[in-house]
C-alpha cells in the first residue's frame, strides 16, 4: 500500500511518523485544553472530543470521547473501530469535504503534553524473544540451563503492576531494594546498582474475555486494540537475589514506561510476519493460522546527562518467538478474564548480533563487556541523569508507521533505610 494522501500537509512528507495510514490513539492536553482523546496525524493532533461534539465523530449512542482514554472506544468492539478509522480517514484525506470544518479541531503537537492513553487495567510482561532467554539464562543459570524446559511450548509470562506504568517523559527514580552479592554472606538493602532498561513492544487488549472461557489465537488477534513501545525498567541485581522461585517482583515493580500513541491493529496490517520456525511443535491452542507478527523497526538510544544521545540497540519486533495473539491466548487458556486495557508487554526484543541486544545486560554482558557510548564514557548499567529513549517505525513504501518515542530520565534513588 502507497502513502495515503491528507490535506495536512506535514502528514505527507516521507519522514512524518504519523501520515494517514497510520492514525495512532493518544491522550492530551495544552494549555488551555484539558486532557482528551486526540489522533495524530502528521505534526498535528485531531480533538476528539471537539470533533465528536461538534458532530463530525458519532461512534454510539453515547458520547465516547468525554472522557480522556480510550477503554470507552475499546469497548465497543472491531466493528465501531474500523467505523472509527473508516471515518479518520475520510475526514482527513486529501479533497475531504469537511476539511473546512475539522481545520479548527487539531492542534500543534508542539503544544500539547501528552498523558496514558488509556487506564492501563492490568500490566503483565512475557519473555517471548528466544535470543534474550538464551543470552539471559546463560548468564543466570550457565549455557546448559539457559533455556528452561517449558520454554519451547508456552510464552512465559508474570503478573507486573498497572500502578507503576508511566507515559513517556515521566522521570523515573532509581529503586532501592535488598540485593546480596554472590560473595557476600548476607544481603543489604539500597539504591539498584545494576538498572537496565527492556526493549519491548506492548500489546493493548481492546475487548476483554470472560472468566472460565478461553480464546483461540484467531480471537486473541482479534482481541488486540493495538500496539506502544514499552520499556520494562529492570533492575537486575535485585531481580537476581529475588526471582526464585516465583519470577522478578521488586526488579519490575518501580516502573514501566510506554510511547503515547497506540498504533492500531488495522494501521500495522501491511506489515504483519509470521513467528519464527518452531523448534518444537506448539500444543494446538497456541499454534498459529495466519502470521501474527509485525516488522518494525526498533532502536534504543542513550544520552548522559552530559554528553551526546548515541544509539546503543537496533533491532526488529519479528525476531519474537511468540506474537502477542499467542501470549494472550495463553494467559486467556486457564480461564483468566482479560479486560480492556490491558497491557502486555512482549519480553525483551534482541537480535542475534551484540548491537541488536534490548538489554544493557546483554550488551555488557552482565558487566563484564562495558559499552562504549562516546565521549570517553563507557555503560554496563544505567547512571543517574542517563535518557534512555525507545525508537519505533514500521517502514513502507514511500512512508512509515511510527511509534513516536518512549523516553524516561533516570533520578537518584531516594534515601531510604
Ligand atoms: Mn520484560
Amino acid at each position: 500500500m502507497p502513502l495515503q494522501k491528507s490535506w495536512v500537509e506535514s502528514a505527507n512528507s516521507v519522514d512524518s511518523q504519523f501520515p494517514l495510514n497510520n492514525l495512532p490513539y493518544g491522550v492530551f492536553a495544552t494549555n488551555s485544553l484539558e486532557p482528551r482523546c486526540g489522533v495524530a496525524i502528521g505534526d498535528m493532533i485531531l480533538d476528539m472530543f471537539a470533533a465528536e461534539e461538534a458532530g463530525l465523530i458519532e461512534l454510539a449512542e453515547d458520547a465516547v470521547f468525554d472522557v480522556p482514554y480510550w477503554n470507552d472506544v475499546m469497548e465497543l468492539g472491531p466493528e465501531a473501530w474500523d467505523a472509527l478509522r473508516s471515518r479518520l480517514i475520510q475526514l482527513l484525506a486529501e479533497g475531504a469535504a469537511e476539511q473546512a470544518a475539522v481545520a479548527p479541531l487539531l492542534v500543534p503537537m508542539s503544544d500539547a503534553r501528552m498523558e496514558l492513553p488509556m487506564v492501563v487495567a492490568e500490566f503483565t510482561d512475557f519473555y517471548a524473544g528466544k535470543n534474550h532467554a538464551v543470552n539471559v539464562g546463560t548468564m543466570f543459570r550457565g549455557a546448559e540451563n539457559a533455556l528452561p524446559p517449558n520454554w519451547l511450548h508456552i510464552p512465559i509470562g508474570y503478573n507486573g503492576r498497572a500502578s507503576t506504568v508511566v507515559v513517556s517523559g515521566t522521570d523515573v527514580v532509581r529503586p532501592n531494594g535488598q540485593t546480596k552479592a554472590p560473595d557476600a554472606d548476607t544481603p543489604s538493602f539500597g539504591p539498584c546498582k545494576r538498572l537496565d532498561i527492556e526493549l519491548e513492544m506492548g500489546a493493548i487488549v481492546g475487548t476483554g474475555s470472560e472468566m472460565g472461557h478461553p480464546v483461540s489465537v484467531t480471537q486473541a488477534d482479534e482481541m488486540i486494540f493495538g500496539y506502544v513501545l514499552l520499556n520494562d525498567w529492570s533492575a537486575r541485581d535485585i531481580q537476581a537475589w529475588e526471582y526464585q522461585p516465583l519470577g522478578p517482583f521488586q526488579a519490575k515493580a518501580f516502573a514501566t514506561s510506554i510511547s503515547p500513541w497506540i498504533v492500531t491493529r488495522a494501521a500495522l496490517e501491511p506489515f504483519r510476519t509470521s513467528t519464527p520456525e518452531r523448534e518444537k511443535e506448539l500444543l494446538p491452542h497456541l499454534q498459529e493460522p495466519k502470521p501474527m507478527l509485525y516488522d518494525i523497526d526498533l532502536s534504543v538510544t542513550l544520552q548522559p546527562r552530559d554528553g551526546k544521545e548515541v544509539t546503543i540497540c537496533e533491532t526488529n519486533y519479528n525476531e519474537m518467538y511468540y506474537s502477542a495473539a499467542q501470549q494472550l491466548a495463553h494467559h486467556a487458556s486457564s480461564g483468566c478474564a482479560m479486560t480492556p486495557g490491558d497491557l502486555l508487554g512482549s519480553g525483551t526484543i534482541s537480535g542475534v548480533e551484540k548491537n541488536q541486544r534490548g538489554s544493557l545486560l546483554e550488551m555488557s554482558w552482565g558487566g563484564k563487556e562495558p559499552i562504549d557510548i562516546g565521549g570517553g564514557q563507557t555503560r554496563s548499567f544505567i547512571e543517574d541523569g542517563d535518557t534512555l529513549t525507545l525508537h519505533g517505525a514500521a517502514k513502507g513504501d514511500g512512508y512509515q508507521i511510527g511509534f513516536g518515542t518512549c523516553t524516561a530520565t533516570i533520578l537518584p534513588a531516594v534515601k531510604f533505610t
